[in-house]
């Protein structure tokens, strides 16, 4: 069986590439029927905190990217905190001491630093070398028996090559040579971190590891414990980085970078999700347009790319828009509605008509916040009051005064207030006729007629601009402001 896990350590926020390696562990263990593990990496137990573990919970379940084991789901697993699995750790521990793949290191910290000056002046490696690899019992009883502190530390094998297959980048592989005998558990008894990770692993039945490239060095390390430990490796995915526009890593000096705070941007969790999963991923036609149900349909790891992907902030935002839009108008006009209740901008008017508001608004915009400048652009304008003063206008090359003329003419009679009360098809019957009065038709109609009575050159439909105006006006309450 497929199982996956995401395996995030709590000590910040859910950064785009962490949400993007749990996004392609999701849709793999979905599109293949299999379990999506979270496991919490909090071994490093001063810079982790439960403030961050709930924060990454979560924005996971805000993505939607629900798990089917772990913190506050349960499972056969458990527990899955590393902070809470210690008896394990030490158990496989004292296994690989008895199997002798691992042993104590007396060493003490000043003596490895005067081992990795004298590397350093040899110009050698600054691996460890193994001094206390092959000591006798008696030499090793006699520190125990002084009290010496000790680590445990992995005997590595000094030559030879390992290699892995990975899923998206081919073979990989290692001289092992350049590797010294590493630590897995400190003289504290704390077990490190690809320890944990390697048993943690191996326990939980995972099936294949995909995870940031950045964690190779690792594989290598955590390759050796498994195959030390008698347990059969996983498959491993290594997905590559996420870059800035100007090839570096990203960072925080390029903007936001957590899902935290794309939400409070107004991102849409569809429109997260779907441009993450186009970072390094595609179906392999033109189409970028995917639901989460249908990235599950369409997932395969084969087709992740193993070169750094361009995180685009200009593409991500034209992406929401995409997502906005497609919205069913209910929950558009909910969310909309919501957003203006909050900022204080809805007033009784838009309440009445939100939902034509809304759908007359969307095309404009692609953050639900963008949707204020929007608003009281349409609404700002006082229809009619200054038909006749066109000083203040967007200036127009032709025809403006002759326009404004007729259109004062038109609204003083009484004849445009009396289409527009009959809706959409008295509007459309008026500009008719009002453009065969004045010879005019298509845009050297439309924009003079647009700037009077919207006054601005461009904008949403024209008629339906214009009858909400009309609508608002005739219900006494004029013009929101955005803040
Ligand atoms: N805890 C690691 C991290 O936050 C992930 C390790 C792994 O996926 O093996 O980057």
């Amino acid at each position: 069986q497929v199982r996956v896990r995401f395996a995030p350590s709590p000590t910040g926020n859910l950064h785009v590439g962490g949400a993007r390696t749990a996004l392609f562990n999701y849709l793999f263990a979905r599109s293949k029927g299999g379990k999506f593990v979270l496991r919490i990496e909090d071994t490093d137990l001063e810079r982790s905190t439960r403030e961050s573990e709930e924060a990454l919970l979560h924005d996971l379940s805000w993505l939607g990217l629900h798990w089917d084991e772990g913190p506050g789901v349960g499972g056969d697993y458990g527990p899955y905190r590393q902070s809470e699995r210690n008896v394990l750790y030490k158990q496989y521990a004292e296994k690989l001491l008895k199997s002798g793949h691992v042993y104590r290191c007396f060493c003490s910290n000043e003596e490895l630093e005067k081992m990795k000056e004298i590397a350093k002046l040899k110009q050698l490696p600054p691996v460890y070398i193994g001094k206390w690899a092959d000591a006798s019992y008696e030499e090793v009883e006699v520190e125990l028996a002084k009290g010496t502190p000790y680590t445990y530390r992995f005997r590595v094998p000094k030559e030879g090559s390992l290699q892995i297959d990975d899923l998206i980048r081919g073979e990989v592989s290692w001289n092992l040579n350049t590797l010294g005998d590493f630590v897995i558990m400190r003289s504290n008894g704390q077990p490190v971190y690809n320890f944990c990770v390697t048993v943690d692993d191996a326990t939980m039945s995972i099936s294949h590891v995909i995870r940031a490239e950045e964690h190779l060095p690792n594989t290598l390390r955590q390759a050796l414990i498994y195959k030390a430990l008698g347990f059969q490796m996983p498959c491993f995915a290594h997905v590559s980085l996420i870059l800035a526009p100007d090839r570096s890593k990203l960072s925080k000096r390029h903007g936001a970078t957590s899902v935290g705070q794309f939400r409070e941007m107004g991102y849409l969790p569809q429109a997260m999700v779907n441009y993450l999963a186009l970072l390094g991923w595609g179906d392999g036609t033109e189409n970028e347009f995917f639901t989460l149900e249908q990235l599950v349909e369409k997932f395969s790891i084969d087709r992740v790319n193993k070169s750094g992907a361009i995180f685009d902030s200009t593409k991500l935002r034209w992406m929401n828009g995409q997502h906005l839009r497609s919205l069913p108008s209910g929950e558009l006009t909910k969310l909309i509605g919501e957003h203006w209740k909050s900022t204080g901008i809805l007033t009784e008017s838009v309440g009445l008509f939100i939902e034509e508001v809304v759908q007359l608004l969307k095309d404009g915009i692609d953050l639900i916040p963008d949707s204020d400048k929007a608003l009281s652009n349409l609404l700002s304008y006082p229809l009619y009051a200054t038909l006749a003063s066109p000083e203040g206008k967007p200036v127009l090359q032709d025809g403006l005064p002759e326009v404004a003329a007729s259109l004062l003419a038109t609204y003083d009679s009484g004849e445009l207030l009396g289409a527009l009360e009959e809706g959409h098809a008295g509007w459309q019957k008026w500009v008719k006729s009002f453009g065969k009065s004045l010879k005019r038709k298509g845009k050297s109609l439309f924009m003079p007629l647009r700037v009077l009575l919207t006054g601005k050159l461009h904008g949403p439909d024209m008629g339906a601009s214009v009858l909400l105006l009309h609508k608002a006006g005739s219900s006494n309450v004029v013009a929101a402001q955005a803040g």
